[in-house]
């Protein structure tokens, strides 16, 4: 089944019409969305949209506006039942490029490491432009339930991953980037998974992405895998129930 693992529903550019493309995914055969507020508002948003039906929260932090992620941790411990996953959290090299301030994502990502670790939930890791310092924290600190999202490092370092379960999710803009491709080339697919990240990563730039165009991460995958859509829509919606600990 199609399952979007990564999306964020509560964005700007889709207030006021959020009822009408949730209906549209799941007229496009999405059975599932994982919505990811981030900070505690946005956390406040994504816990009110979820029917737990077609739509599911998880928060989190962008981690390059660390600001109040305290108030974050509270709410997800108040919340740990309600939500799916904490996420998006992690780190961003490319906005970020000064050292003490990359030292002061990597402290706040271990803190979320340790609560999805003590929580047994899984975490959904941002690491652009920091892959490989990312799987690196992960794997020192022996996480598991891991999904890694729009992953934009190389292949080999991913397999690193793959190696201890982490999932990968692929999103649209697999359409033109190269390091997608090469990324899906390499690992299996009982470890890929599929995200739209809408409104962002769209197949074409500057489009608004939604939920939906996760069947053109599926199509990107069967093509470059040679594997037929059926199988990869089947085979990545089972990885991510797995991952969840999702019954739908
Ligand atoms: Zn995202």
């Amino acid at each position: 089944m199609l399952i979007d693992i990564h999306c964020h529903l509560t964005a700007p550019e889709f207030r006021g019409r959020l009822a009408e493309i949730i209906e549209d995914s799941v007229r496009a055969g999405v059975k599932a969305m994982i919505t990811s507020g981030l900070g505690y508002e946005d956390g406040i948003k994504a816990l009110s949209i979820s029917d737990y039906r077609r739509v599911y929260p998880s928060i989190g932090v962008r981690p390059y506006e660390l600001k109040g992620y305290e108030e974050v941790i509270n709410l997800i411990l108040k919340e740990s039942k309600r939500i799916l996953a904490i996420g998006e959290v992690g780190l961003d090299y490319w906005y970020v490029r000064d050292e003490e301030e990359r030292a002061e994502q990597e402290r706040i990502f271990k803190e979320f490491i340790e609560l999805a670790k003590e929580l047994d939930i899984p975490l959904i890791v941002h690491s652009r432009s920091a892959g490989k310092y990312a799987l690196e924290i992960l794997l020192e600190m022996k996480a598991d339930r891991v999904i890694m999202h729009a992953f934009d490092g190389a292949a080999k370092h991913a397999l690193k991953g793959v190696e201890r379960g982490y999932m990968f999710s692929i999103p649209p803009s697999i359409a033109r980037s190269m390091q997608k491709m090469k990324l899906v080339k390499r690992v299996p697919l009982e470890s890929l998974l599929l995200e739209s990240d809408s409104p962002v990563l769209a197949p074409e730039p500057g489009q608004i992405n939604y939920p939906k165009n996760i069947l053109i991460s599926a199509k990107w995958i069967s093509k470059v895998k040679g594997i037929p859509l059926e199988k990869v829509i089947e085979v990545t919606g089972s990885n991510a129930l797995r991952v969840l600990g999702l019954v739908l």
